[in-house]
């Protein structure tokens, strides 16, 4: 179904424009290089002090987060992941691919976040969050200064049951904005796209969440949910599209990555780049990291964007500049992966518009080596990631593979620095996934081919 017109173009307008568009349109494995990436962090509509607020917000909820959630309690409340350096898999990819990684390879566990396993740990619990906040401050229920543990109390729970919270969502995203919102008291209407995974619907539905299923795929969940949500004034939606409270939510990660990589003695700076590696659907928690990462570390971090090759969004909206002016289903793509969480069509234009000077580039996977990578890491490091938070692990094959990689490194005078740079994967989800589905996963990367 391609369309025939995009923005004013045909589609063989658009790939006489951008060449690219013709391998991401077959779906073969692509790596895009960003020309517009600037070295510096500047602000943007979102400043500094926004990441700095959020995370002081997160702080004052860890008291509650400690009582409602008491997987948190070993981290004084802060909802954060491990930082560990996976050298078996290191060793395993740099003989598979026949690249030399040369330093450290790191893995960033979402996978392992409290509360919702996943990425969406960080964002949607913290848009969920702010929201509580400002209610029960606009009610006169709660100050600033309080300790958040009454949240917990039923009066709480009695007083956040007036409102509601939507979310459209692959799944992940509805099981963090889910789990919360339902713990805290609110009602909570997850809207699912086709692609969310079964046992996802269940969970929730478990928690008292209100799960509605819709035939189609993620942009469709996300505009009727909108679209229910706005006729009712007690409603709050999360909108997964435009949300800068998620955005922020994500950012809040990489102030804490710096913290991990000093106790680690991981030095970043001119002399030793960063390159960080983060699947991608709409944007926003890749987006969200890089903004933050970039805010750190300026210069020095240099940040990728993985996608399925079947539902390469932000890549096609930051390429061509069309953010969300299109589908993939527009250039014949049929956003049919098994990476559920990166099942996303059209990219967020918020995100995108974030990111055009902060990103280095984005490349595309295919399912199959997902699968691959998921037996392998379980095999080596015995963890176990579903299909989506895998995606990041073909960017260090990419970078020093690629012709457009070596370029890269070239333009930014950066081949003589790769022997004391450090890769990090940021492995975004997995931990919830029920035993007998993780196995099913495990059991197609071994049966594969390289
Ligand atoms: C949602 C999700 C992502 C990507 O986040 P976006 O904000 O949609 O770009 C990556 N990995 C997993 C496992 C996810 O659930």
């Amino acid at each position: 179904m391609v369309k025939e017109i995009i923005e004013g173009k045909s589609v063989e307008e658009w790939i006489e424009g951008y060449p690219l568009l013709k391998r991401i349109m077959d779906t073969e494995e692509t790596l895009w290089i960003n020309q517009k990436v600037t070295t510096e962090y500047e602000d943007t509509s979102l400043t500094g002090q926004d990441i700095s607020d959020a995370s002081e917000r997160l702080q004052r909820f860890a008291p509650y987060f400690e009582v409602a959630f008491n997987e948190t309690v070993k981290t004084n409340g802060i909802i954060e992941s491990p930082l560990v350096e996976i050298k078996n898999m290191k060793t395993c990819m740099e003989k598979d691919y026949g690249i030399d990684l040369k330093t450290m390879l790191l893995l960033k566990c979402d996978s392992h976040l409290p509360i919702s396993g996943s990425i969406k740990a960080r964002g949607g619990i913290y848009a969920v969050v702010k929201y509580a906040e400002e209610l029960a401050v606009k009610h006169n229920l709660l100050s600033y200064s309080d300790s958040y543990t009454v949240l917990d109390d039923p009066a709480f729970k009695q007083f956040f049951s007036q409102f509601s919270i939507a979310v459209g969502s692959t799944g992940n995203l509805g099981l963090s904005v889910g789990i919360i919102s339902a713990r805290l008291g609110f009602k909570v209407t997850v809207h699912m796209s086709a692609d969310a995974k079964q046992w996802k619907k269940e969970l929730l539905q478990s928690k008292g969440v209100r799960v509605i299923e819709y035939q189609s795929d993620y942009s469709k969940a996300v505009e009727e949910g909108r679209k229910q949500a706005s006729s009712d004034p007690t409603c709050y939606f999360i909108d997964d599209e435009n949300s800068k409270d998620l955005f922020l939510g994500y950012s809040v990660a990489a102030s804490r990555l710096k913290q991990q990589l000093e106790e680690m003695r991981i030095v970043v700076d001119t002399e030793h780049p960063l390159f960080v590696y983060l699947p991608c659907g709409v944007g926003g928690g890749p987006g969200g990291i890089t903004f933050g990462l970039k805010k750190e570390f300026g210069g020095h971090v240099h940040c990728f964007f993985a996608e399925p090759t079947h539902s390469p969004c932000f890549l096609i909206g930051q390429m061509t500049g069309l953010q969300d002016q299109f589908s993939v289903q527009d250039f014949g793509i049929d956003n049919r992966t098994d990476a559920d969480g990166l099942a996303v069509g059209r990219p967020s234009s918020f995100v995108g518009k974030e990111m055009g000077h902060l990103l280095s580039g984005c490349f595309t996977v295919q399912d199959q080596r997902l699968y691959t990578f998921l037996s392998e890491l379980a095999d080596r490091e015995q963890l176990y990631l579903e299909p989506s938070a895998l995606a990041g692990f073909f960017g260090p094959i990419q970078l020093l593979s690629h012709h457009e990689g070596q370029n890269y490194l070239i333009k930014h005078n950066m081949q003589g620095k790769m022997n004391n740079a450090t890769h990090l994967i940021w492995g975004t989800g997995g931990n919830m996934v029920p035993e007998e589905v993780m196995e099913e996963y495990y059991q197609k990367g071994k049966k594969s081919i390289r």
